[in-house]
């Protein structure tokens, strides 16, 4: 494709994404194909002459799209909000196109500082201590995702429990992770992906009601734990939880961990973004005094596309000391000097996109009262929604419900709790087959809850009530068929 045909069918995507944007709300919310039907409406096999661009968007519409599930939408209330924008497009587009591959300084400059300009702009955004900043002691840096961030947070927190010499030797003893029931299995994962095991990953008790780790419980476990001859490697708090947004009370998480000399991740994926706004900044308590590392995800609720986690950390060393190899194929005199940063060395994988470009983007078209307003209108269309639904007799609501998701479920008078659960999961599936609204469900207390996560940037209040009044009627017109 030359830079002539580029222009041309990059107007044409980019026409096609706006108009896309424009007129989101026309589709229905949630894919409804059947498994492998678009794999079957697509050929089996590969082209062997290349063909016009203008196909690829014809399919796209006529094949691709039915098979969409529109995360965009403002009826989009399922899982956390995965926000895209018009800046992050525009500079994920300016990512590709430059198509440069940041693993080392030396391999674009520009790629690494940006980034750490980035990092530690957003740091200054949350209030985020001034030790995460890469001219102290710690830095930042942009994972794909929060998974991601959990596994390298875990690979330093080895690091550092075996004096430096698991990156070596690898796990030569009984090294021990603790999270609880509600944290995000990407946990567990990162576990087995060390070689740790499922069996090294404990589970501390979290308080009934508010589902947030108990960190009584947690030093019992650590000193239980060590006297049976583990070493424990890493503890992570979670300041809002992927089921229901329950916050571990950090500080004193922190200071459990402080007194064993163990590692704290806080692992604040959808939460953390929304301490831009100072009101909030209480999302924050404990991380300056306690926290090795903290990630959160720009990706979900902070308006910057997939993919795009930031990780930082009070002390890059061990972080460092897990992840450097330094083959002689990527040996260059900036990387010998030690003045650059390299940030392959804090990642998984060598090769890196240019995702700060997006996030800077983000960043300057809207500016930190752009980012606040954001949340606060998911924050405020929350609490709404939160009021409607207790102040219906029909519906509990889940409580407390600090940010952008609201938990509840309908009641159905009469019926016992397994076939009521049975009920809640009937009328999710309706409301999301009705292609105006998606919802997700969890389970607290053995009891089904459905998940209502608001935070689109186009979600308005105008959708939140509409959605509401649906779920109502649709629980009347399902409570009514039931015996
Ligand atoms: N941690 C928490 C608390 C989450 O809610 C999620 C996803 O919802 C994750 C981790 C995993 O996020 P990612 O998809 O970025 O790996």
């Amino acid at each position: 494709m030359s830079p002539e045909e580029f222009r041309r069918h990059g107007k044409q995507v980019v026409d096609w994404i706006a108009d896309y944007l424009a007129g989101i709300s026309s589709y229905p919310v949630m894919s409804q194909v059947k498994p492998g039907e678009i794999r079957a409406a697509l050929p089996s096999r590969p082209p062997e002459e290349g063909e016009p661009f203008e196909n690829v968007l014809a399919d796209l519409e006529r094949v691709l799209l039915p098979g969409i599930t529109h995360w965009q939408h403002p009826g989009f209330f399922a899982y956390f909000p995965s926000n895209a924008s018009g800046p992050a497009i525009l500079g994920d587009l300016l990512s590709s196109g430059l198509g440069v591959q940041g693993m080392l300084w030396v391999t674009s400059p520009a790629c690494t500082e940006l980034e750490t300009v980035v990092v530690d702009w957003l740091a200054e955004l949350l209030g985020l201590p001034e030790h995460f900043r890469t001219d102290a002691a710690g830095g930042g840096v942009i994972q794909d995702s929060a998974s991601s961030a959990c596994l390298v947070a875990l690979l330093a927190a080895l690091h550092r429990a075996g004096g430096g010499r698991v990156a070596a030797e690898g796990v030569d003893r009984r090294y021990t992770l603790y999270v609880t029931s509600q944290t995000h299995s990407s946990l567990e994962k990162a576990a087995r992906i060390a070689g740790l095991g499922a069996a090294a990953v404990r589970g501390v008790d979290v308080d009934p009601g508010t589902l947030a780790m108990d960190p009584g419980h947690l030093r019992t476990l650590l000193a239980e734990d060590e006297a049976a001859g583990a070493v424990p490697a890493m503890v992570c708090a979670t300041v809002g939880t992927t089921s229901t947004t329950a916050i571990d009370p950090v500080p004193a998480i922190g200071e459990v961990c402080r007194e064993r000399g163990v590692w704290l991740h806080v692992d604040a994926a959808y939460a953390g973004v929304a301490a831009v706004c100072p009101e909030l900044r209480w999302l924050n308590d404990g991380v300056a005094a306690y926290a090795d590392s903290y990630s959160t995800n720009p990706h979900k609720w902070l308006l910057t596309n997939f993919d795009c986690t930031v990780l930082w950390t009070a002390d890059r060393a061990p972080l460092l000391g897990a992840l450097s190899i330094l083959p002689e194929y990527l040996r260059n005199a900036a990387t010998t000097t030690g003045s650059v940063v390299d940030y392959r060395d804090w990642q998984v994988p060598l090769g890196r996109r240019f995702r700060a470009l997006k996030l800077w983007s983000v960043i300057r078209w809207y500016g930190a009262e752009g980012l606040r307003e954001h949340i606060r209108k998911g924050v405020a269309l929350a609490r709404e929604l939160a009021g409607w639904i207790a102040a219906d007799p029909g519906f509990r609501l889940h409580e407390p419900h600090p940010l952008g998701l609201v938990c509840f479920r309908p009641v159905w008078r009469g019926l016992p709790a397994a076939e009521s659960d049975r009920a809640t999961l009937r009328l999710m599936e309706l409301l999301n087959a009705s292609g105006s609204m998606y919802l997700t469900h969890t389970k607290v207390s053995g009891r089904v809850l459905l998940r209502m996560a608001i935070g689109t940037a186009a979600t308005e209040r105008q959708h939140v009530e509409r959605a509401w009044e649906q779920i109502r009627r649709e629980h009347a017109a399902l409570s009514a068929t039931l015996p």
